[in-house]
């Protein structure tokens, strides 16, 4: 990395959880923005390893998710050679900053926070305090790396919003230290839903797997998923608010295909539901093919290489703004005092 250029193009930071199996609604609301972005900003891609923990995870799973994370996060076309690629526990500062802005966070903010409503369910009480404070870890994960843009999908938004209040929020209270990040979120993408109910966005612990189609489904299983999707009444194939479930089929034909919004309606004019699912697993299966083909080419030794040049990276950015922060709050320990 020829350290001159990279310092002076702005950082895209962005990360996803090594849970449950990544689906085309990560790949169309965040990876997909992730490849493009990355040629244009100094780019971080996290393996949000801490935030998996926020719900029960079977270690040994969570071990191998991350390495099958880091495998997808390539195959997709993360390049290794100009985007920093990390496992978030292996850069403390993350845990660290995260129970400083716990302070400065307040609780009826992380309250108010739809992912949490949703995920707490009707376990409210009785759910991990990791799951409310989720949000407060997303906003150090993001500011450590002082970072321009946050590509993610539109379920981040409200995340994103609290991050930018707690950076201000901070910067008004002890002089400027973070850089205030705006979010990136795809016009087209940015909320797949779940083929088999079209008000919930696709999602990894949905308990419904035929919901998403995910990156490592083989052929039969993305047909068969297709066919079982839900649509809605009416029988013309158009994008159209009032009808959810044919336009989620549709984006995702469009997203895959490259096309016009007008040059999908025109192709399936005239056509029936069953013509658009049987359309549309063809495009989605030569679109996964070449991808998990990749996903093999990685030996665990490439990995460990790329987390270990990537961990540096990451914790030399956030080794600085960590610094910063503990000495503007007069957390005067061995690094103040030069030991
Ligand atoms: P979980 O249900 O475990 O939270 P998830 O499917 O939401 O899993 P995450 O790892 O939390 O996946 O999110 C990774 C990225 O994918 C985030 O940027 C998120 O906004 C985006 N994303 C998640 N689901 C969708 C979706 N249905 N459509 C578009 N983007 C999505
Ligand atoms: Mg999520």
């Amino acid at each position: 990395m020829s350290g001159s250029v990279k310092v002076s193009m702005k950082r895209i930071f962005s990360g996803a959880q090594p849970t449950g199996n990544i689906h085309l609604g990560n790949y169309l609301g965040a990876l997909r923005n992730w490849v493009e972005l990355q040629h244009e900003y100094e780019s971080i891609f996290c393996i949000v390893n801490l935030h998996a923990i926020t719900l029960p995870q079977d270690p040994q799973l969570l071990a191998n998710k991350t390495r099958d994370l880091a495998r997808i996060y390539l195959a997709a076309g993360i390049d290794p050679k100009i985007s920093v690629v990390f496992i978030q526990s292996d850069v403390p500062e993350h845990a660290e900053l995260a129970w400083i802005l716990n302070c400065v966070t307040r609780i009826s903010e992380l309250e108010r926070m739809t992912q949490f409503k949703d995920k707490a369910g009707k376990q409210r009480e009785s759910v991990g305090a990791g799951l409310l404070n989720y949000p407060v870890l997303m906003a150090s994960d993001i500011l450590l790396y002082q970072t321009d843009l946050v590509p993610v999908g539109h379920d981040q938004k409200q995340h994103l919003e609290l991050t930018r209040d707690l950076a201000v929020r901070f910067n008004r209270d002890h002089g400027e230290t973070f850089r205030v990040p705006e979010p990136f979120i795809s016009k087209v993408g940015a909320k797949i839903m779940s083929l088999g109910d079209a008000t919930k966005k696709m999602s990894k612990s949905d308990e419904n797997a035929s919901g998403s189609i995910t990156l490592l489904d083989d052929a039969d299983t993305v047909r068969r998923k297709f066919k079982r999707a839900v649509t809605d009444s009416g029988t013309d194939i158009r994008f159209d608010d009032a009808r959810p479930a044919i336009t989620n089929l549709l984006t995702i034909y469009q997203l895959l295909t490259g096309k016009e919004f007008a040059d999908v309606e025109a192709n399936f004019a005239g056509k029936g539901y069953a013509a658009l699912k049987s359309e549309l697993a063809d495009v989605t299966i030569e679109f996964l093919r070449p991808l998990q083909e990749r996903i093999h080419g990685y030996s665990d030794a490439e990995l460990d290489r790329l987390f270990d040049a990537g961990r540096v990276r990451a914790q030399e950015i956030a080794r600085t703004t960590l610094d910063d922060v503990k000495a503007r709050l007069g957390l005067v320990g061995a690094q103040a005092r030069g030991a």
